[in-house]
């Protein structure tokens, strides 16, 4: 029976103590009432089942035939793919709404109505030429484990790409998983700023799928505002414009005056601007999964269903093995892309993805007078203080919310004993106690939506990684596996990420930089308790600001601490960094202590200065025991070295900055390197990049099958570094080992004592002052900090965090990867043609292709520049203008304490990038003045001790 919304919670506004939790579920206990009865819950998971249906099918179609009708036969020929949306428009002529996203949720009413299929039925006999595996191939390039939006967009871009023997593994029908019945939006937006690359190859793709594939996808695109109603979102917003400048991605500011143009059902008392995206909408998930089906099919894909995947074995030789009850096929290449069950692949070959479902619901409203009065389709809202989405299906509304982490339900029980059996196109109970907040915000912002009924809700499961965000690419430590599961987003992600994978699976290295969706970001510190930790922190702050810097305190610490976290962690604002935990600054009486995030400067800002002028006059120490360290020996391991890097391998004793380039001559990774024996290196690279970096270098040992060890040792291994004019004076008092100048230089690198405690000492540092990193047993941290702090009393020694760090390697001009470097940027671009030796004899990976970029030139370069700023600095990713242009962005940035002024690297044409260039770079709604200047700011200290050695005058 329909409920008006008004009725469950219009009184409530009106009456403050009917709030009360009790109240509450009396109120709904009489809603369930006059609910048809569901199934009795599930303790896996109070499961909705087919053919007990919760809510009454969608009012007919006000706009041409029966809507119900119209999508049954809709539903049917995408069913069975062969619908054309040519043949719609000639036959039946619906309105355009008749063919939107709401067929998803009708579709979803439908499929509950419908009585289970038995084998042989309509739909399986329609499918029968493209399923049976044993009728097809038992031999496959790739097999993709999954037929949901994700699976099947994969098949279509590999296929088209002119990929043979590409299988499609699915256990029941295509879209039985969260795809049947999720809300479709689409959104170019997106915060992270290669993330948009994917949002709007999607969008794009979706544009002219129909035509392509003569399947219609139902896409609607009104556009799309998310609303601000306090200054801090609308400095969100500005912070957001300046981020997306740089795309081609259409996205405005717009004033409330415009909000209510656009949207002029809205309560406009709190807007303050809105952020408006001109192609945003919504999709029919399940037609456009059978649009890919169908275009998968055209370029010659195989999609096989119902054929379940029972079991996974990988043979010696890196084929893959795949079970299911039709026989095995056997594939040079598996992708994991069973969306919820995920993490039950997973387990096939001992690997626990760190995946959990989470239950999210949605609304749907019948005809609203006012909303079938108005001659246009409404524009998505996201009211983010309110937490929920709200947009027009045919003449009612869909209002889907995002409930507090406290509140949001997580399916525990399928990470533990698996999904259950059968589970695919059933849906949860649904629980509109949860989302009562919401719904009272979103009347208050939409008043029609008072007297709206609601017809339908929907509560599915959706698959959340720790961060929200998939896992894409090759996997770690298994040969020839791929994934691409965890889909918080995955109708707006499909088309992109089917591409992206496509081409990385195809061109041997990922076509552009999407490091955040790395697989290999996660590891055995991502347990099922932080992954549910994290997967509700995630979930209840899908709408809150997202400030830079950003930290989130759930599920921290992990297992994976540094030998010294309980004795810093009272002294610092720490921060998180793959696991561990790292002090980004330190705490002085009368500081403003804590986490204050804020785009402009905040409470950090002066004690960062404060540890910056340490380490320029002093001395101060670092835990930097993040970084990711890895042992190579073996008989080949310098022929591996030299192939794996674009420097030349390091001499024993030595240590050198060396690149991984991909074979288009990327920045894949930057790692230390130091030659400690003859034949044994060290490498480490930072805390982001361990298995990331590891996967490559393991991938390259088994392609050219060298004869090498290589060990991870990060987590048993400490760093401590110590920097700055007296460190050496401070070390010295704690070894016998002669550390001065001549005896050990810059770049070197050897074992040694101090104060009785075993060290490997590298000189260098990433301050670019006189420093060592000290790599030492995890169990030695503590005895080793506190030997060094006694020992500089006399010097002053204190603590510095990473964010000083970070003012001082900018300051010397020191790239950073993922930020100046990564597989968007080649090294010559980046200003790094120092490390890359072309002339060695060694074929290093990337090295054609760097020798041919040279040859042609390089368009845009990577430049250093000085603004005049106030209270605000550069984060990295900001547009850079000119002449009324924006040409270019920034990588990264900070306040330079020694310049007294904002700092940043950015990437402008060549034309533009000449010392003494002006420019100018957005930042929060302003362009400030920026000029281009020579690097580095400040002298490293080797080169500072050169110069004076020869006499001339160095600058700091
Ligand atoms: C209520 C709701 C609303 C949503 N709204 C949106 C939205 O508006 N926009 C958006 O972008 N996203 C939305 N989503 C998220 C989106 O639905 C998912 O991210 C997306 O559908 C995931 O697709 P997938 O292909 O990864 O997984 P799935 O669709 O779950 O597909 C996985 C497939 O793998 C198959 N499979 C599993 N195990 C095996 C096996 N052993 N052998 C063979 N096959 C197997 C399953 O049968 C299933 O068909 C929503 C989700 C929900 C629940």
């Amino acid at each position: 029976m329909p409920r008006r919304l008004d009725a469950i919670l219009g009184s409530w506004a009106l009456w403050p103590h009917l709030y009360s939790s009790g109240r509450r579920r009396e109120l709904w206990a009489a809603v369930r009432a006059v609910s048809p009865p569901g199934p009795a819950p599930d303790p896996a998971g109070a499961l909705v089942r087919p053919g007990q249906p919760r809510s009454p099918p969608a009012a007919p179609c006000s706009k041409g035939r029966s809507g119900a009708l119209l999508r049954e036969g809709r539903a049917r020929r995408a069913r069975d793919g062969t619908g054309r949306g040519g043949q719609w428009r000639g036959t039946g002529a619906p309105h355009p709404c008749c063919v939107c996203g709401m067929s998803a949720v009708l579709r979803g009413a439908l499929r509950r109505l419908r009585p289970p299929r038995r084998p042989g039925a309509l739909g399986a006999q329609g499918r029968k030429e493209a399923s049976s595996p044993s009728a097809g191939k038992d031999r496959a390039d790739t097999v993709i484990i999954g037929g949901g939006c994700i699976g099947v967009s994969l098949a279509y871009h590999l296929a088209k790409a002119g990929l043979k023997d590409v299988v499609l593994l699915e256990k029941s029908e295509l879209t039985a998983g969260s795809t049947w019945h999720a809300a479709g939006l689409t959104t170019y937006f997106h915060p992270g700023i290669n993330l948009k690359k994917i949002h709007a190859y999607s969008i794009k793709l979706y544009e002219k799928l129909e035509e392509e594939t003569g399947q219609a996808v139902g896409f609607h695109q009104p556009g799309s505002i998310r609303i601000a109603s306090t200054p801090t979102r609308v400095d969100e917003f500005k912070y957001q414009m300046t981020r997306s400048g740089w795309h081609p991605t259409e996205q405005y500011l717009i004033t409330p005056e415009k909000v209510q143009e656009l949207f002029p059902l809205l309560n406009m008392d709190k807007v303050l601007a809105g952020l408006y995206n001109p192609g945003d909408g919504h999709i029919d998930p399940y037609s456009l999964t059978m649009a890919l089906a169908a275009g998968a099919r055209k370029y010659g894909a195989q999609l096989n269903y119902p054929v379940q995947v029972t079991n996974l074995n990988v043979r010696s030789d890196g084929m893959w093995e795949v079970e299911t009850p039709l026989g095995i096929i056997q594939a040079k290449r598996i992708v994991n892309a069973a969306g919820f069950w995920a993490r039950d692949i997973g387990k096939m070959i001992g690997l626990q993805h760190p995946l959990i479902p989470v239950h999210h619901q949605y609304v749907v409203t019948s005809t609203v007078p006012e909303v079938k009065a108005l001659k246009k389709e409404l524009p998505v809202i996201r009211d983010l203080e309110g937490s929920y989405y709200l947009r027009q299906e045919r003449d009612g509304l869909l209002f889907g919310p995002y409930e507090r982490e406290e509140k949001m339900k997580l399916q525990e029980s399928w990470v533990t004993n698996g999904v259950p059996p059968g589970f695919g196109k059933e849906l949860f109970e649904s629980d509109l106690d949860r989302i009562m907040e919401h719904i009272e915000a979103a009347m208050e912002m939409v008043p029609v939506l008072r007297k709206a009924d609601i017809i339908n809700t929907i509560s599915g499961p959706i698959t959340y990684s720790p961060d929200i965000l998939p896992m894409v690419g090759p996997h770690q430590g298994v040969i020839n596996y791929w994934v691409a599961i965890g889909f918080g987003y995955g109708i707006i992600h499909a088309g992109g990420m089917g591409k992206y994978l496509s081409d990385w699976i195809l061109e041997g290295e990922p076509p552009f930089d999407l490091i955040e969706v790395d697989p290999n970001r996660y590891g055995k510190w991502t347990t099922t308790e932080y992954t549910a930790a994290k997967a509700r922190e995630s979930y209840g702050f899908n709408n809150i600001v997202g400030y830079p810097k950003e930290e989130r305190f759930a599920g921290r610490p992990t297992e994976r601490t540094s030998g010294l976290y309980d004795l810093l962690k009272s002294k610092c604002s720490m921060g998180f960094h793959a696991g561990w935990e790292q002090p980004h600054w330190f705490y002085k009486p009368g500081d403003e202590i804590g986490y204050r995030p804020s785009f402009w400067r905040t409470n950090w800002f002066e004690p960062v200065g404060r540890e910056y002028k340490q380490v320029m006059e002093k001395v101060g120490v670092i835990d930097l025991s993040p970084f990711g360290k890895f042992k190579v020996k073996g008989t080949d391991s310098v022929k591996l070295l030299d192939h794996l890097f674009a420097n030349v391998v390091p001499k024993v004793g030595s240590t050198n900055i060396s690149h991984m380039l991909t074979p288009r001559g990327k920045v894949y990774a930057e790692l230390t390197v130091s030659q400690l024996f003859p034949g044994e290196f060290m490498l480490v690279t930072g805390s982001g990049s361990e298995l990331h970096d590891l996967r490559w270098i393991e991938e390259e040992i088994r392609r050219g099958g060298y004869k090498v060890e290589i060990e991870n040792m990060t987590d048993e291994m400490g760093v401590l570094s110590v920097a700055g004019p007296y460190a050496r004076q401070v070390l010295q008092k704690l070894t016998n080992e002669d550390l001065s100048n001549a005896s050990f230089k810059f770049l070197q690198c050897r074992h040694l004592k101090l104060s009785n405690i075993a060290v490997t000492a590298i000189r260098i540092s990433y301050t670019g002052e006189l420093g060592w990193e000290l790599y030492h047993r995890k169990e030695d941290s503590v005895p080793l900090y506190s030997a060094i702090m006694e020992a500089g009393q006399k010097e002053g020694i204190d603590d510095f965090g990473t964010y000083a760090l970070n003012a001082l390697r900018l300051e010397k001009g020191f790239r950073a990867w993922g930020a100046e470097m990564n597989c968007d940027t080649n090294p010559l671009e980046a200003g790094l043609e120092y490390f890359v030796k072309l002339n060695k004899a060694a074929d290093f990976t990337g090295k054609q292709a760097l020798k041919q970029i040279k040859e042609k030139g390089i368009k845009r370069r990577l430049v250093y520049l000085t603004l005049e700023t106030d209270n605000v600095d550069p984060e990295g990713n900001e547009s850079v203008w000119h002449n009324g242009k924006v040409i270019g962005n920034t990588t990264s940035g900070c306040f330079s304490y020694g310049a007294q002024k904002s700092l940043a690297f950015a990437y402008v044409p060549m034309e533009l990038s000449k010392v003494g260039q002006k420019l100018e770079v957005e930042l929060l709604g302003k362009n400030y003045p920026a000029t281009i200047i020579q690097e580095p700011l400040v002298l490293t200290e080797p080169t500072r001790m050169r110069l004076q050695k020869k006499g001339e005058s160095p600058k700091i």
